[in-house]
């Protein structure tokens, strides 16, 4: 157990422990302000695991999942650095990403988040704390699950994940998006047999769900992943007020690095 963040987040807050706790979410506070606001958060350091002041903003969750090495990374890299590595480096541990994207004419601040692989989705409260505190799994506006294409036993990963996803919550109005990832490694002979038809349809026609199929390495569809993701979270949005791109809160000039950007979808 952890006993930074145990301590930070149980204990009872009096006198002077009561005036750090708070001096402490002020300093992350201004960090975020003054550094990165469209960037990655390497999160591995379980005092800055709690709920960053970012997400106090309307930005849209959307977890990546699906079975380790299908692509979740390189689909989330290649979208927000334009960059795709070779080699297999497994996720190790909670990454953010915070690319915006302007769709329909409407500016969202995205939250993505990439994790280790997950043996399973937390059917309550209580066992996302205990198992995967800080994932946010549970309370994602959005879910992107990925399999390989050039691998389809890959598939039933995501198949009883999804499976557990609806067991667990409420999912009306959580889009769900299925990606088909390295499309360059799908042969002829693959595309053309029942296994993978019964995938398509079974995502199409039976869980009516988004499916797009990518390549990270070739950056070929990725955008229309994010393109998807954005109409399926229109759709469910309802009666929320739109913001026009125009009028919204300006992106911040001083953008800490020059590979952020925003992404006309
Ligand atoms: P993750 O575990 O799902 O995050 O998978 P990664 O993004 O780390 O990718 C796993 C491996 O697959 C890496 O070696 C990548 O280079 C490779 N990879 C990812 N996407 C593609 C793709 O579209 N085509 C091909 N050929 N390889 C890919
Ligand atoms: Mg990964």
């Amino acid at each position: 157990m952890d006993n930074t963040s145990e301590s930070r987040l149980l204990l009872p807050i009096t006198g002077v422990n009561n005036y750090k706790h708070y001096l402490d979410l002020d300093l992350d506070y201004l960090e975020r302000r003054a550094g990165d606001p469209i960037g990655v958060e390497n999160v591995d350091n379980s005092s800055k695991e709690e709920e960053s002041p970012a997400d106090s903003l309307d930005r849209v969750k959307v977890i990546f999942l699906g079975a380790p090495g299908v692509g979740k990374s390189s689909i989330i890299r290649q979208f927000v650095w334009s960059e795709f590595y070779e080699e297999y480096r497994p996720t190790e541990r909670r990454e953010t990403f915070y690319p915006s994207v302007v769709h329909a004419d409407r500016l969202y601040e995205l939250k993505i988040t990439d994790l280790p692989t997950i043996p399973y989705f937390p059917v309550s409260t209580h066992l996302e704390w205990t198992d995967f505190r800080y994932y946010g799994l549970r309370s994602a506006t959005a879910y992107v699950l990925v399999f390989d294409l050039s691998n389809q036993d890959t598939f039933q990963y995501i198949r009883t994940l999804r499976e557990q996803i609806y067991e667990a919550r409420d999912m009306r109005g959580v889009p769900l998006l299925v990606v088909g990832n390295k499309q360059d490694k799908l042969s002829g002979v693959v595309a053309s047999g029942t296994r993978y038809r019964d995938i398509v349809n079974l995502v199409r026609k039976h869980w009516r769900c988004s499916y797009v199929e990518c390549s990270a390495r070739f950056n070929c569809r990725v955008v229309q992943v994010f393109r998807e993701l954005m109409k399926s979270i229109q759709a469910v949005e309802g009666t929320s007020t739109p913001t026009p791109a125009a009028s919204h809160q300006p992106l911040r000039s001083h953008s800490h690095e020059s590979r952020d950007k925003c992404v006309l979808l």
